[in-house]
């Protein structure tokens, strides 16, 4: 009897059914969190390869009234299933250029958006009204998609990046290697930056296999006419490495983590040339 208890209490793990409750809790304050003003953005600073400030990319978080602080990548695919992503995304897009217009003219402001955002009906107009609303130029604004985003619907995707484009707006290739990598999407879709994801970056500069890797996407990007962003540099001699081979823009830890708006304004005061 006692090791038919302990089988079900393996079976019905209640530290699982609080999991599941919790999901369910967070999924019903999602609707609100809007409504509620519980939603803020941090950004996080990109630099060029002297490693002067380029702009910022604007990282969206959750200040949950009971749980706290909650990361994107547990709460943005219950708002994509629930169908409150664009509305978010419209929210975040807005808010993100009304601060990036307060910044130094050249600093430019990359915004993330979800495959449901993206495949919207309407987003070039929504983008465009709201750069024309906030009065930032068109050519501060990037837009980072993944390639997750191009797997259906080619034409139209295609037509929604050439808009976007002929707007001037630059579009990011993001988490560039890790997820369905087809190197057709480069030659079919006009993107004017690759981030390499971090999973390349960790184990620069010692590791063969990630110098090869990373070497060949920056020669590949700058033979198609891209830049390269390199993601999660987190030391020093990642830093270094990526200088040296050509890579145009570093974002990581190493140069600073994602900051409130009020921070920014501070680092980009001790960073200014
Ligand atoms: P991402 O676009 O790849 O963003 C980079 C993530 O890496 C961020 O996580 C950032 O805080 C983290 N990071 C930056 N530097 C380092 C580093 O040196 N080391 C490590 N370990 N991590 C670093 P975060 O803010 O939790 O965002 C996670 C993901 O959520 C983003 O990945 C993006 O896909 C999504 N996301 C965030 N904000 C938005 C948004 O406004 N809209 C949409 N659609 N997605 C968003
Ligand atoms: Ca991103
Ligand atoms: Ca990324």
């Amino acid at each position: 009897a006692k090791k038919d208890g302990r089988r079900r209490a393996r079976t019905f793990n209640p530290s699982m059914l609080h999991v599941l409750e919790q999901r369910e809790v967070l999924r019903r304050s999602l609707r609100v969190a809007l409504q509620h003003r519980e939603f803020f953005i941090e950004y996080q600073p990109l630099v060029d390869r002297s490693l002067a400030i380029a702009g910022f990319e604007a990282l969206l978080r959750w200040r949950h009234p009971i749980l706290g602080v909650i990361s994107p990548i547990t709460f943005i695919p219950m708002a994509e299933s629930d169908g409150l992503m664009s509305e978010i995304g419209q929210w975040v897009l807005e808010e993100a250029c009304r601060q990036a217009s307060t910044w130094p003219a050249h600093y430019t402001l990359a915004v993330n958006l979800s495959p449901a955002e993206f495949l919207t009906p309407g987003l070039t107009d929504r983008v465009s009204q709201t750069l024309d609303v906030v009065g930032l130029p068109s050519e501060r604004l990037e837009l980072e998609i993944t390639e997750t985003v191009l797997l259906e619907r080619t034409i139209n995707n295609l037509d929604t990046l050439n808009t976007l484009n002929v707007l001037g707006i630059q579009i990011s290739l993001d988490d560039f290697g890790t997820e369905y990598s087809s190197l057709s999407y480069l030659k079919n879709f006009p993107f004017d930056n690759i981030k390499i994801d971090k999973y390349f970056i960790n184990d620069l500069p010692d590791d063969q296999k990630s110098q090869t890797i990373v070497r060949f996407v920056i020669a590949m990007a700058h033979g198609l006419g891209m830049r390269v962003t390199a993601e999660g540099v987190e030391t020093a001699e990642q830093a270094a490495w990526l200088q040296a081979e050509g890579c145009d823009r570093l974002q990581g830890y190493f140069l600073s983590p994602p900051l409130g708006a009020d921070m920014v304004d501070e680092f980009i005061g001790k960073h200014a040339d």
